[in-house]
């Protein structure tokens, strides 16, 4: 069970969370539980460690270091009742702060911040979280333990802020976690891992949903559950459309493609784990625990909609290159993405013309600028002939696996957006047909939105709770 940074927030809701661990390890489960920091607390690290390296003054690290502390501590009141449970917590966490203050004071003396110091400065997040945790739950009576992911066996490559894990950390998770899971509820540090040489290093923003899918899997759990502060996996944001409803039942391949499409329910790499030891996924929600939220599995379940979900992607820029000299001209396109990615910039969608002279791509709004840049400084008028960005874009995606072989959804999103007067700038659809994707203006992509929220009529009960309509595909 992962419990998310809102999830984590303050003490009484670390409180709360404990209880209802206590509450299922005593119906007979054994559980591993996945901690988030604070909620909002890895980005004043982040903040912290930036401020550090511009402003270099070191009262201002002992302002956040007091920050810090006092609101640990404050959590740690309101979680734990036992005093001495309390105070060995207390003294942990002073002992961390103080190296989190050793190492920000370095790098205001160093002036600079290097991606590893980045991801040991993010990992305190959960590393104060994790003890306070632990605690609250052997203030109810139950034994725990906690782990930095590292400990718990999380080995990884090297590539700070985006680890990935290497092969033997299932075997190395089972052999740390899985003599234990009898005695007691062992609490692992969410977001976090370490490389062979035993530094620590990070799994990406939101990563504590990986770390607890890949824990799922070395330990080779029958659920990996994943609590969040909203109801499961919704088939849109319902800040967009307030009819929005829960997904009751999605597959591993959606809710996959619904996380690379900003629905931002999901560290886009939780599922790879999950699935390779075909673990159920559930995203229920902390503060309304009787409700069942969403279950990803498995099996591709064709419910009465084909489209199960609608997500929209703001701050995107759309970069068009254009130059009849593309046309034939072999590499182009190679060239393009070469150096897109050696600048590390990622591309969201790709579209190009069977004339082939015109190749259009999404980036993240953040990166247009270098795009344009490196693809200026690479082409100067060779070839291209122009390369021109638009920002006042969104992207809106289609996502659903029963799209896969239905003729006509084409027809209902194109028909349903055209009756609205929505422009289409761009249109890409990935050939395990799951997914539409769909470049519309910024003005625009909120009426997009809700136009094929309602078009595929996402506000009414989809009935995929496997009633005898279901055909599996
Ligand atoms: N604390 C990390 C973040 O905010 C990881 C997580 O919450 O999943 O990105
Ligand atoms: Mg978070």
């Amino acid at each position: 069970m992962k419990f998310g940074g809102s999830s984590v927030g303050d003490g009484n809701k670390i409180r709360h969370v404990a209880g209802l661990l206590k509450e299922y390890y005593e119906k007979g489960n054994q559980i591993v539980a996945v901690t988030s920091a604070l909620g909002g607390l890895t980005d004043m690290l982040m903040e912290n460690a930036h401020l550090a390296t511009t402003k270099g003054k070191v009262s201002l690290v002992k302002e956040f270091k007091t920050e810090l502390t006092t609101k640990h501590h404050e959590a740690v009141k309101n979680a734990i009742d036992d005093p001495k449970i309390a105070e060995g917590v207390l003294q942990i966490l002073d002992l961390r702060i103080d190296e989190l203050e050793k190492a920000l004071i370095g790098i205001c003396y160093l002036g600079e911040l290097t991606p590893r110091s980045v991801d040991y400065i993010s990992s305190y997040g959960e590393r104060l979280a994790a003890p306070i945790l632990s605690g609250a739950i052997r203030s109810l009576g139950i034994g725990s333990t906690e782990y930095t992911g590292g400990e718990a066996g999380i080995i990884t490559t090297n590539d700070y802020g985006n680890a990935r894990p290497l092969e033997k950390t299932y075997e190395t998770v089972e052999k740390r976690l899985g003599l234990r899971l009898d005695s007691e509820i062992q609490v692992v540090t969410g977001f976090i891992g370490e490389n062979e040489d035993g530094i620590i290093t990070t799994l990406g923003r939101s990563g504590s949903d990986f770390s607890a899918s890949i824990i799922g899997a070395g330990i080779k759990a029958d659920e990996i559950w994943l609590w969040k502060e909203v109801n499961g996996i919704m088939t849109t944001d319902p800040r967009i459309v307030p009819e929005a409803r829960t997904i009751p039942q999605i597959s591993y391949s959606e809710a996959m493609e619904l996380s690379y499409f900003g629905a931002n329910v999901l560290h886009p790499k939780t599922i790879e784990p999950a699935m390779r030891e075909h673990i159920p996924v559930r995203v229920k929600n902390t503060f309304d625990p009787a409700f069942p939220g969403t279950l990803v599995v498995a099996d591709k379940v064709r419910c009465r909609h084909v489209v199960k979900a609608v997500s929209l992607i703001k701050n995107v820029a759309l970069i068009n290159i254009t130059g009849a000299d593309m046309a034939g001209t072999v590499g182009t396109v190679a060239r393009v993405f070469t150096v897109l990615a050696s600048s590390g910039i990622n591309i969201i969608m790709i579209s190009q013309s069977s004339s082939e002279s015109n190749l259009s791509f999404v980036v993240s709004e953040s990166q247009a600028n270098d795009a344009l840049k490196v693809l200026r400084a690479e082409f100067e008028r060779y070839v291209v002939r122009e390369i021109t960005s638009d920002r006042e874009v969104c992207v809106v995606a289609v996502v659903g696996a029963g799209m896969a072989g239905t003729p006509g959804v084409a027809k209902r999103v194109f028909g349903s957006l055209g009756d609205a007067m929505i422009n289409i700038i761009m249109i890409s659809q990935g050939s395990s047909e799951y997914n539409i994707s769909l470049v519309v203006k910024e003005a625009e992509a909120i009426s997009a939105v809700e136009t094929l929220h309602k078009e595929f009529e996402l506000h009414k009960n989809n009935g995929n709770y496997g009633t005898g309509n279901d055909i599996d595909l």
